[in-house]
């Protein structure tokens, strides 16, 4: 189908922060995606619909087509790795990925002279890179929350989480050594769309970069 477009969400944050946007520009779900549980919604524009599902999954879906255009996390598309463009820097859901490590270890560490590491994480591909691109050794181990507990409970030494205001760190006695990557929310889209339903692409990320402008 050429003529319609799918948009896949997230819930939560990304949610939250990108149905204003895109009613700014034109395109407001017909039921609430907040609080139903429907996971397809028609739209006031016929032509277009809103999936909802895991952040993770965003660009997978728009990799493989599923949905022609996505919304996602950097770090959650750092970590994906995929063949699919990233068209437009929302700037929403802003924060920083992060090494971070115990306090009272940090004040005798000195990241210049790591050479093996003992991380937990949920962002493994990202560390191994970020990482081997420094020459630094690292085992990691891969979790899906709460990595702020690992070293408290000798799991691991370090670890890689986002961070925005460092209250969750501050709350685990861990403090931030190395900057990752600075991460905000981007608008996602698949290669072939953007060739096979170039007009309806252009025209939607368009209004979409013009809300963002009048910011
Ligand atoms: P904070 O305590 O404000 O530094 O937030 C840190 C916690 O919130 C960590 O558990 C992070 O994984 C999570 N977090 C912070 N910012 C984001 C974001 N933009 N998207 C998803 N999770 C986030």
């Amino acid at each position: 189908m050429t003529d319609s477009l799918t948009i896949a969400l997230s819930k939560g944050r990304i949610l939250d922060e990108t149905l204003p946007l895109l009613a700014a520009a034109g395109i407001e779900p017909l039921d609430n995606p907040r609080i139903s549980r429907k996971l397809i919604f028609a739209t006031n524009q016929s032509h277009i619909r809103l999936v909802i599902i895991r952040a993770a999954d965003v660009p997978t879906f728009v990799e493989f087509g599923a949905a022609d255009l996505g919304v996602s996390g950097k770090d959650v598309l750092m970590e994906h790795d995929g063949d699919l463009f990233e068209l437009l820097d929302l700037g929403i859901a802003r924060c920083r990925l992060m090494v971070a490590e115990p306090a009272e270890m940090a004040a005798n560490d000195n990241p210049a002279n790591w050479s093996r590491l003992r991380i937990a994480t949920k962002y493994v591909h990202i560390t191994r890179r970020f990482f081997a691109t420094k020459g630094v050794q690292t085992e990691i181990i891969k979790l899906y929350g709460s990595m702020e507990l690992a070293p408290l409970v000798g799991l691991a030494d370090r670890i890689v989480d986002l961070v925005d205001t460092g209250n969750t760190l501050k709350a685990n006695n861990l403090v931030e050594v190395e900057h990752i990557a600075d991460i905000s929310s981007w608008l996602v889209g698949n290669t072939a769309s953007m060739k096979l339903k170039h007009e309806l692409m252009q025209s939607t990320v368009a209004a979409i970069a013009a809300v963002l402008d009048e910011k």
